[in-house]
């Protein structure tokens, strides 16, 4: 008896380039425990050749300071990407780390980084780690980002000896940013400022700081914790096309945010995302007749976040501290464009729904995109509100 002979399953058969893409295919900001390049290259013989050789294949890579296997793995990612330039995640939030590991393989490396993340949770360990970049030049680095879940505080001395040029991204989360910024921040175009430490003297009138000092900012998104640090003077900023301000004191005075937004000249910008806001003060946004002329004359994008989720927050309550809701009467005024609107557990938003676009509301052509996710125990009113949207809509012979 003869056996037929076997063929090798089909995906043995791939084309080297289709193995290289599928390896490459992966999502962004990946962390999966083994990523598709290490999978593949242990398959068997031709695709550990094909994908060990295939350079780009091996440019990013998130690391753990405090496990020998991930130094070991990221000993080889460095060899295998040759020369081409890398992303580098360090990570270290072991909190009883008292060295990193894996440091001693990055020195010859430094120069081609072109995204540097480094996570930590302590400023020994920054400091550690920030050492290995000291007095060598980073020419490729475009983005530098560093975080920690605590408070800590970025002082000069950590990043100015570090041989940065110009970079364009920058994110920090639980660092102090000092000001005046350092050289290599004056060309920023992204900025991210996260989880600010919590509302200090000194950090009062950063938002004005930031976008007088930095004057290349196309995108920035900042933690302010309170409205009033947006305050002391006028916001102008030329070059700002998406802005996120994220506001974490609820107890404020209603108008405070319409007053400071009032104070605004940012013409080119066209996303706005306003974050830790109440309806009431959006009511009071939309009712604006503060500035003559619309501050927002590009803004496209509007987005309104409520960062808690209470069943009924203390704008809702009648005769509350917090009780201003005025009825929305022509909220174009400030934002003439808008073309997309937001709402995210927005206190109010069935009767936000109403004002802005149900029975008696203005024509609004240009809105395209309506996006709601109401609180749970104003889904029911939500619907009601949305039912009133399409009959009201219909009687205009206009769609929604
Ligand atoms: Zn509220």
């Amino acid at each position: 008896m003869t056996m037929a002979p076997t063929s090798p399953p089909p995906i043995l058969l791939l084309p080297e380039e289709l193995l290289i893409e599928i390896a490459a295919a992966k999502p962004q900001k990946s962390h999966a425990a083994q990523p598709p390049e290490w999978v593949l290259s242990h398959v068997c013989r031709r695709f550990r050749r094909v994908v060990t050789a295939a350079r780009t294949l091996w440019t990013q890579v998130v690391v753990d300071l405090c496990s020998d296997s991930s130094t070991e793995l990221f000993r080889l990612y460095l060899e295998r990407s040759a020369a081409c330039q890398m992303e580098v995640t360090l990570r270290a939030m072991n909190n009883d780390l008292e060295a990193p590991k894996g440091l001693q393989y990055l020195s010859p490396h430094v120069g081609r980084i072109a995204r540097l993340t480094i996570a930590v949770n302590s400023h020994e360990v920054l400091d550690t780690v920030l050492a290995s970049f000291r007095n060598v030049a980073m020419p490729s680095l475009q983005h530098l980002e560093i975080s920690s879940k605590y408070d800590i505080d970025l002082v000069d001395n950590d990043l100015s000896p570090l041989q940065l040029r110009i970079i364009f991204s920058f994110k920090i989360a639980c660092c102090t940013l000092s000001f005046p910024p350092p050289q290599w921040m004056v060309g920023l175009t992204h900025l991210d400022l996260r989880g600010y430490p919590y509302p200090a003297p000194e950090n009062s009138g950063i938002f004005r700081r930031i976008t007088k000092e930095l004057p290349s900012l196309v995108y920035l998104y900042v933690d302010l914790s309170t409205v009033t640090f947006i305050s002391g003077g006028g916001i102008v900023s030329q070059s700002l096309t998406h802005l996120d301000l994220e506001l974490h004191e609820s107890d404020e005075e209603s108008e405070a945010l319409s007053n400071e937004l009032s104070s605004f000249n940012t013409p080119h910008l066209t996303h706005l995302g306003l974050h830790g806001t109440h309806g009431d003060q959006l009511s009071l946004l939309f009712n604006s007749t503060q500035p003559a002329q619309a501050r927002f004359p590009a803004v496209s994008s509007l987005t309104f976040t409520h960062l808690d989720r209470p069943v009924v927050c203390t704008c809702e309550v009648e005769g509350s501290y917090r009780d201003h809701y005025k009825p929305i009467a022509a909220p174009l005024k400030l934002f003439p464009v808008v073309s997309s609107l937001t709402l995210v557990d927005e206190c109010f938003t069935p009767r936000i729904v109403s004002d802005l676009l149900g029975h008696g509301s203005q024509p609004w052509p240009l809105l395209d995109v309506l996006a709601l996710r109401p609180k749970p125990s104003e889904a029911e009113k939500l619907y009601t509100a949305l039912q009133d949207v399409v009959r009201w809509k219909r009687s205009q012979q206009e769609s929604l």
